[in-house]
């Protein structure tokens, strides 16, 4: 696939205030991609800078082999040919619903803006509500219109600032779901922003996650989880805890769990104190040759219980058991780690 829309090395500030420092990501084209970082990470002002709301203080955005942005270049935002949907909605309230999806097809006639509107409806599940006004829909029918009309001029690019963030968080589910079909099936680019993790697991096929303006990882939702480049990452992404522990002979940690081995690419000479990161899927109860912990508190999700407990060497775990495993607080059980890969970082 080839790359449809290239940031090189940006960044941005207002005032003196840098929101984005030397930032790099390349977009495949007919790709879903997702920033994602928590609250005044830079997420929306790479957004903006992409739609050309924003100069750039350095770097380059290069759109479909065009450099749209560069210091003291900016391709104006409406010859830019991006669609983008906000997170308020922002339709016209005295439209309907077909006549938003329709306001930005200009260079049709009246009988294919009129069509296009309607299969556009149709893709997004609201064909019965063409002729309803914002005002008579609900949040998640709104953002489904505004989703509509910003794939309607067919866009080689999408984006998206937090679009499903004022609604409740099934629906959120649901919608990004319904969005991520959709956008799949249109084969639309499309770079997503969220502070949600689950709805960038949702939606990204690749997540850049960014903290302070810079980019931390870029990657698939499940090397993200499962190999984190550094321990913003780890923290950020998932649930765990860091275990202590020493390196010992053949790449196995030595730690108050016993030995713990895995995989790992690390070559840190014997006795290298590192930090072992344990998800909670990586630590079973009840299992015979485990060390003794305590639990110390637990949460009921339906179909699994997340334990916490605590281990030898005043430890704590996370682990996420199926709820017929159901031990109260207080107990004492023995627990092992499941690891195939070991993700360690340097004390
Ligand atoms: P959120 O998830 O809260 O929307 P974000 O990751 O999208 O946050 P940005 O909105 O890009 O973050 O903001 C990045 C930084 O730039 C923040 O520190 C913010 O306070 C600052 N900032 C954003 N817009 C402006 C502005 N118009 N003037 C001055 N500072 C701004």
């Amino acid at each position: 696939m080839p790359d449809l829309l290239e940031l090189k090395n940006i960044s941005c500030a207002y005032g003196d205030r840098v929101a984005v420092a030397g930032l790099s990501l390349t977009l495949r084209e007919n790709t879903l991609n997702c920033l994602l970082g928590p609250s005044g990470c830079g997420k929306t002002t790479v957004l903006r800078a992409v739609a050309g709301f924003e100069n750039l203080g350095e770097g380059e955005i290069i759109l479909g082999g065009e450099t749209i942005s560069a210091p003291g270049h900016l391709l104006p935002p409406e010859r830019r040919g991006i669609g983008i949907v906000f997170q308020d909605y922002a339709l016209f309230p005295h439209l309907t619903a077909a006549a938003n999806v329709a306001f930005g097809l200009r260079d049709m006639t009246k009988t294919e803006r009129r069509k296009t509107a309607a299969a556009m409806l149709e893709l997004v599940g609201l064909e019965t509500s063409a002729w309803r006004y914002p005002h008579e829909l609900s949040g998640g029918e709104q953002q489904r219109v505004a989703v509509a009309r910003a794939l309607a001029p067919r866009p080689p690019l999408l984006l998206m600032d937090e679009p499903f963030s004022s609604l409740d968080i099934d629906l959120r589910e649901r919608l990004a779901l319904d969005v991520r079909e959709i956008l799949k099936q249109r084969q639309t680019t499309t770079l997503f922003v969220t502070h949600d993790q689950a709805e960038a697991f949702i939606i990204g096929e690749r997540v850049a996650v960014m903290n302070n303006g810079r980019m931390m990882q870029w990657g698939a939702p499940y090397t993200l989880y499962h190999k984190p480049a550094n321990r913003f990452v780890a923290d950020f992404i998932g649930q765990g805890r860091l275990v202590g522990g020493a390196v010992s002979g053949g790449g196995a940690v030595t730690t108050a769990l016993g030995v713990l081995r895995g995989n790992h690419s690390h070559k840190w000479p014997k006795d290298t104190m590192v930090d072992v990161l344990l998800r909670p899927d990586d630590v079973l109860l009840g299992v015979a040759d485990g060390v003794e912990c305590r639990i110390t508190d637990r949460h009921f999700l339906g179909a699994q219980f997340m334990y916490t407990l605590r281990a030898p060497g005043d430890e704590e775990l996370l682990s996420l058991m199926p709820s017929h495993f159901d031990m109260n607080i207080g107990q004492q059980v023995k627990a092992g780690v499941d690891a195939k890969h070991l993700v360690m970082f340097r004390r």
